[in-house]
């Protein structure tokens, strides 16, 4: 008889927007009227821009012609994406990075998820608390992990970094010395930024201890402030010790057209001495099968002149919500971070309420949902996390209705 990967029982309950999914479901149910205005899941709103649009169209017809037909694409990724993504997001920026340190995938989840599988079981992981689920769920099944420990509310073996307003959500360098350091700004859930000198003091941390930084710039299209490092590679000796993980999700509305892309240098080597690019190589080159042709031309029409305009309002819109969201919680008396160089706004919730109340009360009492901050882990009870990727006029609707309540 068969058994299962046992690492599994040890997951925690539902994924956290499985249960709001069906809390909302239940109070729409019982409230068939109510208007419910949705600022929990991190999903964009906004159309594709018509550059991208273009591009899709240009190479579905290329796909109906038998000269111009492409089947699987390339491991790595199609040469004309990967060169896009190395001139315009590092070249431009200084940083060096190569085309074949570039792997093209489906999207940041899936790497975030699967990089853990090129690291031996013993290695110690290192977490942002809160954080966004997947990187410790995904070593949780692997096995990297000891059992759930309720009265902390984590994972035996895990080494939590506290992310509090005290250290404006950018965490210590741990206690405990950690292998894999999973590190993503601006941040999901919390909003907040990194300066570069701080990111600088993880990489000179992580190249004394022999770590290797898991770095997740998912919306690093997000930040406004000048000074803040878009990807960790503007640091000096990042080379050796960081993968980075990107997505076109956010900077481009692809959650549903599905595109991402992992860096892994070639100067970054295991203890053994294995350069992690060729593990990866392997790794993706077994088990992926390559984003689609019309995807990766997609992607390349990101980088065009056309495209980074028009992404520039798509993403200017979701600022100005963010903004909105701001200044009206301000406004109301609350306690708001983020908001300013992510999609993200991390509000402390009432003194009388946890995370789940919260939730609960602001969906009984003016409709709105939002994702309660303790679902990111234990530093994250007390606060509760709005997007930014509404439409204006719902966003306008949400703060008047929590303005009033
Ligand atoms: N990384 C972070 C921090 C995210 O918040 C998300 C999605 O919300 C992802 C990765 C997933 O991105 P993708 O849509 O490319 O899978």
């Amino acid at each position: 008889m068969f058994t299962i990967n046992d690492n599994y029982l040890k997951l925690q309950g539902s994924y956290l927007f499985s249960n709001i999914a069906k809390k909302v479901a239940a109070f729409q149910e019982r409230n068939p009227g109510a208007e419910i205005i949705r600022l929990g899941i991190g999903d964009v709103t906004q159309p594709l821009a018509p550059a991208i649009i273009e591009a899709l169209h240009k190479a579905v017809d290329e796909m109906g012609n038998a000269a111009t037909f492409h089947g699987y694409a390339p491991d790595k990724g199609y040469e004309f994406l990967r060169h896009a993504i190395v001139e315009n997001d590092y070249k431009a920026r200084g940083c060096e990075v190569y085309e074949d340190e570039i792997f093209v995938s489906d999207g940041a989840k899936c790497d975030c998820g699967n990089i853990q599988e090129i690291f031996g079981l013993n290695n110690k992981v290192a977490v942002c608390d809160p954080v966004y689920p997947v990187y410790v769920d995904s070593n949780v099944m692997a096995g990297r992990t000891g059992l759930y420990n309720p009265t902390n509310e984590n994972y035996d073996g895990v080494i939590y970094m506290p992310c509090l307003s005290q250290n404006n959500f950018v965490p210590e360098l741990p206690k405990e010395e950690p292998d894999l350091i999973y590190l993503c700004f601006p941040n999901n859930p919390t909003g907040a930024g990194i300066s570069k000198e701080n990111l600088q003091r993880f990489v000179d941390y992580a190249r004394k201890i022999g770590a290797v930084i898991l770095y997740d710039a998912a919306y690093e299209a997000y930040i406004s402030d000048p000074d803040m490092p878009h990807s960790i590679y503007e640091c000096e000796g990042a080379r050796e010790c960081a993968i980075e993980l990107r997505s076109f999700s956010k900077n481009a509305g692809f959650t549903g057209v599905r595109l991402g892309y992992t860096v892994v240098p070639k100067d970054l080597k295991s203890s053994e001495g294995v350069k992690l690019n060729d593990l990866w190589a392997r790794r993706h080159g077994t088990k992926y099968n390559g984003a689609p042709y019309i995807v990766q031309r997609a992607g390349e029409a990101v980088y065009s002149p056309e495209g980074k305009a028009q992404l520039k309002t798509q993403i200017d819109y979701y600022m100005k919500n963010a903004k909105t969201i701001l200044q009206g919680l301000k406004d109301a008396g609350y306690t708001v971070y983020g908001g300013e160089n992510a999609p993200y706004i991390w509000l402390k919730t009432p003194d009388s309420m946890n995370s789940w109340e919260f939730f609960d009360h602001l969906l009984s009492t003016v409709n709105i949902v939002g994702t309660p901050g303790s679902g990111f882990g234990a530093h994250g009870e007390g606060y509760f996390r709005l997007t930014a990727f509404g439409t204006y006029e719902n966003t306008l609707k949400a703060i008047e209705r929590i303005t009033k309540m």
